[in-house]
Formats: structure tokens, sequence, C-alpha cells
């Protein structure tokens, strides 16, 4: 019963959003995306993409990033908030690229700035090969309300996720979430009548009862 509801919720969400997937840019270039996903943390993805060729043209290779003078990286991400951090964070994960990196999740979650969330969408985005599952606040809201899961905890939400899920649809899963939970599973205002999923969804059904 769990598996055939997981197979409809992915059906109807991959028919509504075909091209769910990162806007962020340089997926083929890992470090570079990398670097990009960091700087996505609390900021939106069109944010970080007006910043990152200027990043990247003022220091192209991983060593450049590394010697540069914090001052400029700073200078440089200043429109994505938290910027101090954040360019602190580059600039180490840079220095360690230098000795090359550990593209695993506990390779990557050992570096500044790269938790789990951030080593799931990068391994998943760069090798196609999914260790876990992003569950970003998306992507948590909707497990939940389509009770897949009663955790709060980005972790134990994951963990829920994954029992469930087969593994082919673990990255994809986040992007369907995220452009569902932005589009119609807002946080506030979830547009429960005009979902597709409402059959499916016991939120939506408890919201349902009570304007009925
Ligand atoms: Fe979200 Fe409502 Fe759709 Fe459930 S029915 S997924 S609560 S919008």
């Amino acid at each position: 019963m769990r598996a055939a509801k997981i197979r409809a919720i992915l059906r109807a969400l991959g028919l509504l959003y075909p091209e769910a997937g990162t806007s962020l840019r340089y997926r083929r270039d890992r470090f570079r995306f990398l670097v990009s996903v960091v700087l996505s943390a609390q900021c939106t993805d069109a944010k970080v993409n007006r910043v990152t060729p200027v990043l990247f043209r003022a220091f192209p290779r991983p060593t450049d990033l590394a010697e540069a003078p914090t001052g400029s990286v700073e200078r440089i991400l200043r429109p994505l908030g938290l910027y101090r951090v954040k360019a602190r964070n580059i600039v180490r994960i840079a220095a360690a690229a230098r000795a090359g990196l550990d593209w695993t999740m506990e390779g990557l979650t050992r570096l500044p700035g790269v938790g789990r969330k951030t080593a799931n969408v990068v391994l998943s985005e760069t090798t196609g090969r999914s260790e876990g599952i992003a569950v970003d606040t998306h992507c948590g809201r909707l497990a939940r309300r389509l009770g897949l899961t009663h955790e709060e905890d980005p972790a134990r939400v994951e963990k829920d996720l994954a029992e469930i899920l087969p593994r082919a649809a673990w990255g994809r899963v986040t992007h369907l979430f995220i452009a569902h939970g932005r589009a119609v599973c807002r946080a506030r205002a979830p547009r429960c009548p005009d979902c597709r999923l409402l059959d499916l969804c016991p939120e939506g059904q408890r919201r349902r009862e009570r304007v009925a």
C-alpha cells in the first residue's frame, strides 16, 4: 500500500514537474558545483547564479580561490547574505581541494559549510549516485503532510524516506518535493483544492474536512 502510494506520488509529481532539477550552474564541474551549493544556503539559486560567474572569473582554479584574500571573496559574495562565513568556508574548501577532495558523503561532510544535505545534492547531481536524500524545508514539509514521516529533524526525515523510496528516486524526490512545495504545497497556505496529490494526502484530507 505504501509502495503503491509512493509510486503514485512520484508519478503525479513527475508529470507536473518534468523539468524539476537544480537550477544552479556548473553541474559539469563538481568543484564549482560544490562551491555553488555551499553558497546557496539560505539564499536563492538565482542569486548564486548571478554571483558565481564573477567569482570563478576572478578565481578560476581551486588554487586561485585558496590563495584569494578573504576580503576580495567577501566583496563578491556580499549580495548572498552570510557572505563572511561563506567566503571563509569556500576558501577553506578550495585549500582542501589542492590536496584532492574525498568525494564521498564522509569526505564531503568533513568540509566547512558542508552538511549532509549539501553533500547529498552534490553527490546526486555530479555522480548520478545518491548516497542519501537531501531534505530541505520543502522536502520535510511535503513528507510530513503526505504522511511519509512524522519527524521534524531532517536526518530522521531522510531515514524515513530512504526506507520507503526506491534508491533510484532518491535524487529526484528532493527536486519534485521542492517544486511542489514552491508551487502548491506552500508552508503557510497550501493550495489543497488545486493539488493533484489531494487524494493521497492525509493533511489535504484533514483540511478538506475542516472546511466542509
Ligand atoms: Fe500539500 Fe495540500 Fe497537496 Fe497535501 S493536498 S500535498 S497538504 S497542497
